[in-house]
């Protein structure tokens, strides 16, 4: 880094600055002339020339004079006295050519490119005029206008001048360059500053870069002591529960850090419940030329009204649901009751079976919402015991057997003997029972639905497969949504809200699951659900 080399070597630092001139520092930009001076005597002085009481040799000591100026002055010296320093060099190159054996003229050109460098179109016009008046003139007095002597004299203030006016004339495009940079990224500080998304830039080594305002707030919020731009920094960023503190690898900020990729990892920012927010976090990953990992963007979308309002609907949804199973199911339990009297005549029957196929109809919709609130509050709600998987799916088989019948669909299952695992038992039921009704449901008299249980690199891969309508592509993305139907199902008239997959999942995942799809159009669909065999910490509670 160019301000740790100046530190360790001063001379280096100060070398690269006068040949690169990245410099503004007058003793720098006079050592190098200095130098050039030396060099040059000295050089004469190997080659025979006689410096002596000359004028050559007074050069030397006003050289040494301006450096020493700039040496006592440190360096402070303003623009002006700068400006008097570089004229009084070109003087003393003009000087150093008033000898028979002439000084090199060429030195000229370091102060020219300085005046250029540091005072532009300006500093090009002191060097024409410097030149002409105090080298090329006095030189021409000296030597006449024979020879090569005016050739010599003319070239001198040509060159050192074009030198001074290119040199000049790149600065301005670079200040140019620096004007347009600058104005740039105060637009884009605005704008990132206007959004209503908290915006953090982490450089490839997962150190933060650019934060906007509205960040601000959020981490004002997450770390009250203050946060040293490193991510994965702990602090109060909380999961979904609101109340347990996240890991280092769960943080946003770290998970970006390393390259993941994600959308909406929702978290909470705060101790404080009244203040408390909710965010949903989205991170990519910024690649260079050569597609190396080079930092990461993360957008956090402040999702509280939301989660709150969720909260509110989840619990109205659960209270109404509640209130209404308890008489629902006593009108249930009635309408069987009457159902069993063999003293009615078929009229009535008839009329009672419909209320009972409807009062059914609507249980199950209530216990499918009160379900999906129940697994909406996560893992809690599950209470794993030991059980075997593969007894536990040929029971559910052999349950739906009567109803695939009556659909003339026919139902194959192949499981090992026994698969003895930890699961909430009466869940993992409903994963399998809502399968095998959908591929029920979804798929035409005689086609195959076709069961399999396995173990695969140590999980437990329950597969159902139907030759049903199948799913398009759009459709797969949203079917875990809850009250998301197909088009084809809505179409068709066939009977569903919507919620058994994502209650489907919810379970699954619950049990540090996953479930996925593949599927054709009119062709058929396969559900496989992974499960682990082992689970290092139990869920239940
Ligand atoms: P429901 O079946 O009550 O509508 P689900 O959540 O179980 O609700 O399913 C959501 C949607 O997914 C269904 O409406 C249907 O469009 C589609 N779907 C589910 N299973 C299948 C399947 N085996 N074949 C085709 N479509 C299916």
């Amino acid at each position: 880094m160019p301000g740790r080399g100046g530190t360790a070597r001063p001379w280096a630092a100060a070398l690269r600055g006068v040949l690169l001139a990245s410099t503004t520092d007058p003793r720098a930009i006079q050592g190098g002339f200095t130098l050039l001076v030396a060099v040059d005597v000295l050089l004469r002085l190997v080659g025979g020339v006689r410096v002596g009481l000359s004028l050559p040799a007074l050069s030397v000591v006003i050289v040494l004079l301006l450096q020493a100026l700039t040496l006592v002055s440190r360096g402070r010296l303003s623009p002006r006295v700068v400006e008097a320093v570089l004229v009084a060099d070109i003087a003393v190159v003009g000087l150093a050519r008033l000898n028979p054996d002439g000084g090199s003229g060429l030195l000229v050109v370091l102060p020219a490119l300085w005046l250029g460098r540091l005072f532009g179109r300006r500093g090009a016009a002191i060097t024409a005029v410097a030149t002409v008046a105090l080298v090329a003139v006095p030189g021409l007095v000296y030597t006449g206008v024979d020879g090569i002597f005016l050739s010599r004299s003319v070239i001198i203030p040509v060159v050192a001048t074009i030198a001074s006016l290119a040199i000049a004339g790149g600065m301005e495009q670079v200040n140019q360059v620096m004007e347009t940079v600058e104005h740039q990224r105060r637009v884009s500080e605005a704008t990132l500053d206007t959004v209503d998304v908290g915006l953090v830039l982490l450089d490839g080594s997962g150190t933060y870069v650019a934060v906007n305002r509205r960040h601000d707030d959020f981490m004002a919020l997450a770390y009250p002591a203050g946060h040293a731009g490193v991510a994965g920094q702990l602090g109060q960023v909380l999961g979904a529960d609101r109340s347990t503190p996240l890991g280092r690898e769960s943080m946003p900020t770290y998970r970006a850090a390393q390259g993941e990729e994600f959308d909406d990892c929702r978290i909470w920012v705060g101790d404080d419940p009244l203040t408390q927010r909710a965010l949903s976090v989205s991170a990519r990953s910024v690649r260079d030329e050569a597609g190396r990992f080079a930092g990461a963007a993360l957008a956090y979308k402040d999702v509280t009204d939301f989660m709150r309002a969720m909260e509110v609907k989840d619990e109205f949804v659960a209270s109404v649901s509640h209130e209404l199973r308890t008489p629902l199911t006593s009108i249930v339990g009635y309408v069987q009751m009457l159902l069993e009297d063999e003293g009615l005549d078929l009229q009535t029957t008839r009329q009672l079976e419909v209320v009972d196929r409807n009062a059914q109809r609507l249980l199950r919709l209530i216990s499918d919402l009160l379900d999906t609130a129940q697994i909406d509050t996560g893992p809690v709600g599950m209470t794993r015991t030991s059980c075997d998987l593969a007894v536990l799916v040929r029971d559910c088989v052999d349950g739906a057997r009567p109803a695939y019948r009556a659909a003339g669909i026919r139902l194959d299952v192949s499981a090992p003997a026994t698969l003895p695992m930890l699961l909430d038992r009466q869940r993992i039921e409903q994963v399998v029972d809502n399968l095998l009704t959908n591929a029920m449901k979804y798929s035409a008299s005689g086609t195959e639905v076709c069961v399999t249980l396995a173990v695969e690199d140590g999980r437990a891969e329950l597969t159902v497969a139907d030759e049903g309508i199948g799913i398009s592509a759009a459709d797969r993305d949203r079917l875990f949504t809850r009250f998301f139907r197909s088009r084809d199902a809505e179409d068709r008239s066939i009977q569903g809200v919507g919620l058994g997959l994502s209650i489907t999942r919810g379970i699954v995942e619950a049990h540090g699951g996953r479930i996925e799809v593949d599927s054709r159009l009119g062709v058929g669909s396969t559900f496989r659900v992974r499960l682990p065999i082992e689970v290092a910490v139990p869920l239940a509670r």
